[in-house]
């Protein structure tokens, strides 16, 4: 089995970790970010994002991305992709288990995100990519003409829900309340395209279908009425649950599994960072993963310097 040893291995390769790369990597840390599957995390599947400062017309999201990996890459840091299994700390350093190979680390900045919520309904498993999405940049372009509904009421369902209305001929919006939890500028968007249609106090019980979906069973929860509505996609943005499984027993986590850090994203164990959406924090946001991935980094700097403070 090789084994490297490096200042840095960031986990994670979204806004967040690959933030922290470019400040660990210009710092001249030897720096390694270790990515599952593809760099940019959520961003890179989102169609446009308007508030990242620095890009006044707004830019797409993969695009964006790109751009944090290029700057990365420019200052050397490494991306390996590859699946974390366990972290165990061993004597100065923390030694990382990727399976067919170990990487030993001064410290671990941890940015692995969140991941989509599912809703737990029969027929959502069933129906996975035959209609059941959670990533409408993924899978709008299926749904041309034809009529699909978003299921949730927060940024992610109403910011989704409009950039389908480009394909789809109507978009439902399915929210539990009658009040959306979604920033006012993105809802009065919304309320103003005649392709979305909000269907509150409702609550999807069931997706229907056999090879691809047919409708959905949804219940109005303040009079109890039940009803099947005919459409041919459903999209589910219904929050996030962090990606922070192979943590357990290592670090803090709250009872939802976030990662408890201090203001400075230190973690409660010594050299142990947690940067982005998979913090426990208020706002989940690019501009504020950034923040946290380069505070990370450089609270790290300090760490290999001999003031590794926790607060
Ligand atoms: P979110 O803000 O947590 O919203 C989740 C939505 O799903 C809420 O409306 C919630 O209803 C609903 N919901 C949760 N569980 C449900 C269930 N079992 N059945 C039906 N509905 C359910 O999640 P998000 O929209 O994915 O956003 C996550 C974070 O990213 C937020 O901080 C958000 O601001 C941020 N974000 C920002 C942007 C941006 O452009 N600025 C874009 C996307 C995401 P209730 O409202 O009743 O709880």
């Amino acid at each position: 089995m090789s084994e490297t040893i490096y200042d840095v291995a960031i986990i994670g390769g979204g806004p967040a970790g690959l933030t922290a790369a470019i400040y660990s990597g210009r710092a001249l840390l030897k720096t390694v970010v270790i990515e599952k599957m593809m760099t940019g995390g959520q961003a890179a599947i989102t169609h446009w994002v308007d508030n990242y400062p620095g890009f006044p017309d707004g830019v797409a999201g993969p695009e964006l991305m790109e751009l944090f990996e290029k700057q990365a890459r420019r200052f050397d840091a490494e991306i390996k992709f590859a699946t974390v299994n366990k972290i165990r700390p061993e004597k100065e350093y923390k030694v990382i288990d990727l399976g067919n190979e170990t990487i030993k680390t001064k410290i671990v900045i941890i940015a692995t995100g969140a991941q989509p919520r599912k809703l737990g309904v029969p027929g959502e498993k069933e129906l996975l990519g035959k209609g059941v999405s959670y990533c409408a940049t993924c899978d709008g372009a299926f749904f041309r003409d034809v009529e699909v509904a978003v299921v949730g009421g927060g940024d992610s369902a109403v910011k989704e829900a409009i950039f389908l209305t480009k394909f789809a001929s109507k978009v439902y919006v399915i929210h539990r309340r009658d009040e959306l939890r979604a920033e006012k500028i993105t809802a009065q968007e919304a309320f103003e395209n005649e392709k979305i249609e909000f269907v509150y106090d409702t609550i999807v019980e069931e997706i229907v279908g056999d090879m691809g979906v047919k409708a959905v069973k949804i219940k109005n929860v303040k009079d109890g009425s039940v009803k099947e509505l005919p459409l041919e996609g459903v999209f589910m943005f219904v929050g996030m649950l962090p990606n922070s499984d192979f943590l357990e027993g290592f670090i803090e986590l709250d009872k939802q599994g976030y990662i408890i850090a201090d203001r400075d994203t230190h973690t409660g164990t010594a050299g142990v960072f947690a940067a982005g959406d998979v913090r426990k924090k208020l706002s989940r946001q690019i501009a504020t993963a950034v923040g946290d991935g380069a505070t990370a980094a450089m609270a790290a700097e300090e760490c290999i310097a001999g003031h590794c403070f926790i607060e």
